[in-house]
């Protein structure tokens, strides 16, 4: 829950600052989570994340919990993805991963108390829609037998949908087993870039599959964007944002590509000469600013829009929006108790990652143990810390009042350094600041990460860079 009282400045759109952002263009976490992946370590067993469920089971009684599977198999590869996935056009692969997931949730069902129902589920990967219908079918039945998954309005079940991998008709039994949220890969809808990634996706395929979605009534739907890929131009990709804002989803994500092929093998088959200057990408950003502004989006931060009554946009303004690791939500709150290869959990105080090979995530559920390879336990610090971010991240504001007294500190002895950081970036106008609070103003709002990053004691000691750029 939110400390912060809602306040006007949550309604204003961004303000594209260029000699800001020139300034502050360097490496830095979205904040999915706090402390960030990078401190998660192998003391972390999967006996900690027992003791975990266990305690969680105790401090959060009869308090639904948020489900997450990862399915990791792609039909083809783009190559701009960095994401945890396995390309395969053999669809009975996926046979053999329902089993291994059946085991997993054997083991977990056992720890969660079964008066926690399942409010919240994501399918994630990879392509959740890379299964057919009849593993789908299965893979809902599994989860049927081990969870109380619920029926009723407040369920949150979400979706990722490739929909190069669907039908109208798919859409609609997904949307039968109780998906009410889509989120669909679009990126780019030029087909010299979708060519240069190994993603061709018509406009025409991505325009039905959305009306799809809306046919079934979804919650939400949500469309990924991403600029700065190869071959793009600020001509092009606002033929990208204009044919998108055509197809009116609720939710956009424009993200930026960060190429980094030392770390994401596929990034290999991109050539960095052919990728957009740095001036040309400020371009971009700052076109596809103010043309889902003047569309009616929402500026939400780190790179969301949401239209005005989506949940998202009403969370923010009403001091509940959250963040986890599927981005801004409304349930950050609850237990995340992840499943499937390479998926991190939030159980309790605690993150916890399975590990990403498909080999030994096999091997370890054949020894009949959880396949948790690290994860970290939250300390007092951390806790305060992850509230902080939270706040700044999802609200553009912190009370430093509410945090005193939530944690019983005093916010200026604590945050001495911190609040040296602060007056640096009031003077540079990302912020407004008195004694007792701060808000970010519309020029510092898409440099939030930045702002996050003074509160992120790892970061501090942190000397090489495993990040994407903020811009
Ligand atoms: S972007 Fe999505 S569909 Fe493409 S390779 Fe990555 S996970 Fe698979």
């Amino acid at each position: 829950m939110s400390f912060f009282k809602p306040s006007k400045h949550m309604a204003t759109n961004p303000e594209f600052n260029l000699e800001l952002i020139k300034k502050y263009d360097k490496a830095g976490p979205r904040y999915t989570s706090y402390p960030t992946a990078v401190v998660f370590n192998e003391a972390f067993t999967s006996e900690k994340y027992i003791e975990q469920a266990k305690l969680s089971n105790v401090s959060n009684q009869d308090k639904p919990i948020s489900l997450y599977f990862h399915i990791p198999f792609c039909d083809t590869l783009c190559f701009f993805c960095a994401c945890n996935k396995i390309a395969t056009k053999k669809r009975d692969k996926a046979d053999k991963y329902l089993d291994y997931l059946e085991k997993e949730m054997i083991i977990l069902s056992k720890l969660y108390d079964k008066s926690r129902v399942v409010e919240q589920m994501h399918f994630g990967g990879g392509t959740p829609t890379f299964l057919t219908d009849a593993q789908f079918e299965r893979m809902m039945a599994l989860i049927n037998q081990y969870f109380p998954l619920i029926h009723t309005e407040k369920r949150d079940y979400s979706i990722e949908i490739d929909p190069r991998s669907v039908t109208k008709e798919s859409i609609e039994k997904i949307a039968r087993y109780g998906f009410n949220r889509f989120s669909l890969g679009v990126q780019d809808v030029n087909p010299v870039v979708q060519k240069a990634v190994n993603r061709i996706q018509p406009t025409e395929m991505t325009s039905e599959i959305i009306a799809a979605c809306q046919s079934v009534n979804a919650r939400s739907i949500s469309v990924d964007l991403i600029y700065g890929l190869p071959f793009q131009t600020l001509e092009s990709f606002a033929k990208t944002v204009d044919a998108v804002i055509e197809m009116s989803p609720d939710r956009l994500s424009v993200f930026n590509y960060a190429h980094m092929p030392h770390l994401f093998s596929p990034q290999k088959r991109i050539k960095p000469e052919d990728l957009p200057k740095p001036e040309e990408k400020l371009a971009i950003l700052q076109m596809s600013i103010e043309k889902l502004s003047q569309a009616g989006y929402v500026y939400i931060g780190m790179d969301h829009f949401a239209k005005p009554d989506d949940e998202l946009a009403i969370a923010q303004s009403n001091g509940s929006l959250q963040r986890n690791f599927q981005g801004y939500t409304t349930h950050a709150e609850l237990d995340l108790v992840a499943i499937g290869v390479s998926s991190i959990s939030s159980v309790n105080h605690s993150f916890s990652q399975n590990v990403k090979s498909l080999e030994q995530y096999y091997a370890i559920l054949d020894n009949g143990q959880l396949p948790v390879y690290r994860g970290y336990l939250l300390n007092e610090d951390d806790l305060l810390r992850k509230a902080i971010i939270q706040e700044i991240a999802c609200q553009f504001a912190l009370d430093f009042k509410s945090i005193e007294t939530k944690f019983d500190i005093n916010f200026n002895d604590y945050f001495s350094k911190e609040l040296e950081d602060l007056s640096v970036m009031q003077v540079d106008g990302l912020l407004e600041m008195n004694e007792s609070s701060f808000f970010v103003t519309p020029a510092g709002r898409i440099l939030v990460r930045h702002i996050c990053m003074v509160f992120d004691v790892y970061l501090r000691k942190q000397t090489s860079q495993r990040f994407s750029k903020v811009i």
